[in-house]
């Protein structure tokens, strides 16, 4: 009988991961499928692009299974619940679905709900239906204050919202109106966020370029009729436009199913990226409660070490020590405005060191805009 695998979620780790597996596993010795509820694959890093008139949604969502081989089975549904005893998952329509080895992949999950008056207050880019209504407001935009901020951690790609408000002074000037603007960065942190080594190249560029930075803010709540953000701490910042990063939560069937903590994360062991506590299931991306980016870079690189115990698993040998074992590596390229960019690399064991912000890491985020389509998802690089 071949082994039955399940990849939960078809985004950036659960795509590569069921193409790695496909292509690794002995022809007719294994199923490899995947459960997607939207039967969409998402480039979430294009919505920064969006946001400024850069990207178009057409470019940044492809049908799932144009990117999957053809031996990988995609079934389109919305997994309820996972029985790790019975080695079963729930699906909304086909219901029960049995598996050996199980990869969840479920991502990471906007809660606005949460902080009260986001979702009348404040815009975001943090999905496609969020940047495309705040590329709008930005079009009409005429001036006054602007806040960009982060309404609860962990959220995913830590440097998202730098490059987005680097982004937005450039955008801004450009469109003349960046004299009659006041940009105000507000961070939980004691500095811009979390990668130190990075913060300390940025905090001077705000300096630099006018951009208030405002630390140790916990957005509690936001006031839609006043136009106010107001602070755990007890501060309050006004605004004309505010841009805030939702607080996040792992995803529903995570928590119905009794796997995960309090936001809903998986306990996943960082090297071997099995869930603890119960046989054959992996959690890879965003959904782990690791101590790392959640960012596709990780999900990229986590999708090895699986897929290699994966198929020892179902070749009945040990797997390989060093391929089956997850170093923390992330690399995300780090957007600075002004047709600059920068690479942050790192791993458990080595803090990242960011070069000097130039035009080659901006035409190599552009380059990988491009041609992420056509190797990562598919596992191909
Ligand atoms: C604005 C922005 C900029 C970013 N920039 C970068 C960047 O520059 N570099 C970088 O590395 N990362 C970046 N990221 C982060 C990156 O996009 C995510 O970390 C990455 O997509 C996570 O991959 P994943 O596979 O864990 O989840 P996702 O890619 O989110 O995929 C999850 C999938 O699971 C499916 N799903 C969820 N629940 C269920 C269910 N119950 N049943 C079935 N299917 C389900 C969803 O439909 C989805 O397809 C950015 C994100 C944003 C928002």
């Amino acid at each position: 009988m071949p082994a039955e695998i399940l990849v939960l979620g078809g985004g950036v780790g659960g795509s590569r991961t069921a193409n790695l597996l496909a292509r690794q596993l002995p022809a007719g010795s294994a199923r490899v499928r995947v459960v997607d509820a939207t039967g969409l694959h998402v480039y979430q890093p294009g919505f920064l692009y969006l946001a400024f008139g850069q990207a178009n949604g057409g470019w940044l969502a492809r049908d799932l299974r144009s990117l999957l081989r053809r031996d990988v089975g995609l079934i389109v549904d919305r997994a309820r619940r996972i029985d790790t005893d019975a080695k079963v998952v729930h699906l909304e329509q086909e219901g029960p679905v049995g598996y050996d080895h199980l990869v969840i992949a479920t991502g990471s999950h906007l809660d606005h709900a949460s902080v009260p008056g986001l979702t009348q207050g404040a815009h975001g880019f943090y999905s496609l239906k969020d940047a495309e209504r705040l590329r709008e407001e930005l079009r009409a935009f005429q001036g006054g204050t602007v806040i960009v901020g982060i309404a609860g951690m962990p959220y995913k790609c830590p440097p998202a919202p730098v490059e987005f408000v680097l982004l937005l002074e450039e955008y801004l000037r450009k469109r003349g109106v960046r004299d009659r603007t006041t940009i105000k960065f507000l961070s939980p942190l004691n500095r811009v966020f979390t990668i130190e080594s990075a913060s300390q190249m940025v905090a001077p560029i705000f300096e630099q370029k006018g951009i208030e930075l405002h630390t140790f803010v916990n957005i509690e709540s936001v006031d839609p009729d006043k136009r106010q953000v107001l602070s755990l701490e007890g501060e309050t910042f006004d605004y004309d436009l505010a841009v805030l990063v939702p607080p996040h939560r792992g995803a529903d069937v995570i928590t119905a199913s009794g796997l995960g903590d309090r936001g809903g994360w998986l306990p996943t062991d960082r090297h071997s990226l099995r869930v603890e506590g119960v046989d054959d299931v992996y959690a890879i991306g965003d959904c782990t409660d690791l101590p790392i980016s959640k960012s596709g870079s990780t999900a990229h690189y986590e999708a090895h070490p699986i897929v290699e115990q994966i198929v020892a698993a179902v070749e009945g040998r040990a797997p390989e020590p060093k391929k089956a074992r997850y170093e923390g590596q992330v690399m995300c390229f780090f957007e600075m405005g002004d047709r600059k960019a920068t690479i942050i690399r790192f791993d458990y064991d080595h803090p990242p060191g960011p070069p000097k912000p130039s035009v080659v890491w901006h035409l190599a985020k552009w380059g990988f805009n491009r041609a992420y389509w056509y190797f990562v998802p598919r596992g191909i690089f």
